[in-house]
C-alpha cells in the first residue's frame, strides 16, 4: 500500500493510506495529487499538504463562510481569494443574496476538483452569481478598485506560492478592497504546531484593524489539533451579535448545514489560555 507522508511540520508527519491515486500532475506552479483514502475518501494535496477532503472538508468550509457571514448580517459581496477546490464557493451560494468573485492562480486546481472531487464545489463554479478570476491574490487585490463586504484568504500554507497571502502589505491592500464594516477571515493553520504564523498574522492584522482575533475548529484532516481563522475588522459590534440574533439570521438565510450551527459560531471565538499566550508573550 502507498502512503501519502505529509511532512508539514517539523517533527510531525500525517500518513494516509493511498487507496488509489486518481490524478497527480505537477501544473507550472504547485505539485498536486488527488488520491483515494477510505477514511476521508478523496484527498486533495498540493505541494505535499494535504488541501481539502471530500469526507471533512464540510466542517472547514462552513465555518469559514458561514460565521463571517451570518456575524455581518448584510452580506453582499464575497471575495475569496485562493479556494480553488470550491468548497468555500458551495458554502456561500447557500447564501441567496450574496455574489462572488473567487481569484485563484492555478485553474488547474479547478478544473481537477470540479472533475475529480464534484462534490466539494457542488456546481459552484457554474453558478452565475460567481465571477472566477485567474490571477495572482496579492496581485488583484493591490489593482483593484472593487469593494466586498467579506474577504475570505483561502490559500496554501505559507510557502509557494500561498507566501504573499500572509504579508503585511497583502492584508494593507485587502483592506483597501473592504466596505464600511468589512470583515476579513484567513486561513491561518494549526497553532500548536504553526505557532509563527498565528502571531505574524495576529501581529499584522492588529497593525491594520481594530478588532482581531481567531477561531476555531477541529478538521480531522489537519495535523496536530484544532486549526484557526484569523478575524479581522473594523466593525467590533459584529463580533457581539448575540446568540438570538445570530439564530434568527441563521433560520432567515434557510442554509443546511452539517457542523455550524449559532452556538457553535459563538464558542469557536474561546481562545484556550495557551493560545491566548501565543499571541501576547515575548518572542
Ligand atoms: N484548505 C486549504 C488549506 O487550508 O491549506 C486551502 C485550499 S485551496 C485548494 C488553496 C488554494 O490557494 C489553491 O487552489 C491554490 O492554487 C491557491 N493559491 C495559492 N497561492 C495563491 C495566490 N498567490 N493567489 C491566489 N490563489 C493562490
Amino acid at each position: 500500500m502507498e502512503l501519502f507522508d505529509e511532512g508539514l511540520h517539523s517533527g510531525v508527519n500525517l500518513a494516509l493510506n493511498v487507496e488509489k491515486v486518481i490524478y497527480r500532475e505537477k501544473t507550472d506552479l504547485q505539485d498536486l495529487v488527488i488520491f483515494e483514502n477510505n477514511q476521508f475518501g478523496r484527498v486533495m494535496s498540493l505541494d505535499g499538504a494535504v488541501q481539502t477532503t471530500e469526507n471533512d472538508e464540510f466542517i472547514y468550509h462552513e465555518m469559514f463562510v458561514h460565521v463571517p457571514l451570518l456575524a455581518h448580517g448584510k452580506v453582499r459581496r464575497v471575495l475569496v481569494i485562493g479556494g480553488g477546490d470550491g468548497g468555500a464557493a458551495r458554502q456561500l451560494m447557500k447564501h441567496k443574496n450574496v455574489m462572488v468573485t473567487l481569484v485563484d492562480i492555478d485553474r488547474t486546481v479547478i478544473e481537477l476538483s470540479k472533475k475529480y472531487m464534484p462534490s466539494i464545489s457542488g456546481g459552484a463554479f457554474d453558478d452565475p452569481r460567481l465571477e472566477l478570476v485567474i490571477a495572482d491574490g496579492c496581485k488583484f487585490v493591490k489593482e483593484s478598485d472593487a469593494r466586498w463586504d467579506v474577504i475570505i484568504i483561502d490559500s496554501t500554507d505559507p510557502h509557494g506560492p500561498g507566501e504573499v497571502l500572509y504579508t503585511e502589505e497583502f492584508y494593507r491592500d485587502c483592506k483597501s478592497c473592504l466596505s464600511e464594516g468589512g470583515i476579513i477571515i484567513t486561513q491561518n493553520g494549526v497553532p500548536f504546531v504553526q505557532e509563527s504564523e498565528l502571531r505574524e498574522s495576529y501581529d499584522r492584522l492588529g497593525r491594520l484593524f481594530k478588532d482581531v482575533t481567531f477561531y476555531l475548529a477541529a478538521i480531522p484532516s489537519y495535523v496536530g489539533g484544532v486549526m484557526a481563522y484569523g478575524w479581522a475588522t473594523d466593525e467590533t459590534g459584529h463580533r457581539r451579535a448575540d446568540l438570538a440574533r445570530l439564530a434568527q439570521r441563521y433560520i432567515d438565510a434557510e442554509i443546511e448545514t452539517d457542523y455550524y450551527t449559532p452556538e457553535v459560531h459563538q464558542a469557536a471565538f474561546a481562545l484556550p489560555l495557551h493560545i491566548q499566550k501565543m499571541l501576547t508573550r515575548e518572542l
